[in-house]
């Protein structure tokens, strides 16, 4: 297996993409007069799956700042993260369990936290590749303050995600390559992501010590 690695280019684009998200988020949160602040609720425990090579690869450069010891800790924690995320599936339920990243409500990445932790809370919209637009709502308290602010939730100011997106797949495009195509999806929790390492995909044919003896 291959380590994934991103460059510094590409690191530097993500930077830029992860900070683009935050300004587009403060904007509508700003101009809703919305806030995390005195929340009885923590976003952190919301079951979410993460779909890209890069953001990954991303997770993982935060991690390796973090000492040995810490490293060793976040990974036992994220075990358990999936053992328990496995039990409640049994029960038919979905996963409701506290991020193994979260230390005492904060997070404990918070520079290379993925990009639905940047973007959940205010309304967004975005639109696929097949033309279809989806809206976002935002949380049950940001939907609250629409609902008395606005006749209709259409009225709302939003982040539109498809521009900061499409950049997203571009890096994940020149990341992985042109077979892309070839590589196994990716579908994985945080814990999980934690639990694997950094991302590896197969060695390719020609780059295997053993295709040698075959010329
Ligand atoms: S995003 Fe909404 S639900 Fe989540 S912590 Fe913030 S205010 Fe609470
Ligand atoms: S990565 Fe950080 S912000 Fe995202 S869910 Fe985990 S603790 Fe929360």
């Amino acid at each position: 297996m291959k380590e994934v690695v991103l460059s510094k280019e590409l690191i530097g684009e993500i930077g830029r993409i992860y900070k683009e998200m935050e300004s587009g988020y403060d904007e509508v949160a700003r101009a809703l007069k919305f806030s995390c602040d005195g929340c009885p609720d923590n976003c952190c425990d919301s079951y979410f799956l993460h779909h890209t090579y890069t953001e990954w690869a991303y997770l993982w450069e935060g991690v390796r700042e973090l000492a040995e010891e810490k490293q060793l800790e976040l990974i036992e924690r994220a075990r358990q993260y999936i053992l328990e995320c496995a039990q409640a599936e049994a029960r038919d339920e979905r996963p409701q369990i506290m991020c193994p990243l979260n230390e005492q409500g904060r997070c404990l990445l918070y520079t290379h936290r993925l990009m639905v932790c940047r973007t959940h809370g205010v309304p967004a919209s975005m639109r696929r590749p097949d033309g279809q637009t989806l809206n976002f709502p935002g949380c049950f308290r940001c939907q609250k303050i629409v609902k008395k602010k606005f006749v209709h939730d259409s009225q709302a100011p939003h982040v539109e995600r498809t521009p900061l997106l499409q950049r997203l797949v571009a890096v994940e495009r020149e990341l992985m390559g042109e077979k892309i195509h070839l590589y196994p999806r990716v579908k994985l929790t945080i814990a999980q992501m934690l639990v694997k390492g950094p991302p590896a995909i197969p060695t390719p044919h020609c780059e295997r010590s053993d295709s040698k003896s075959n010329v």
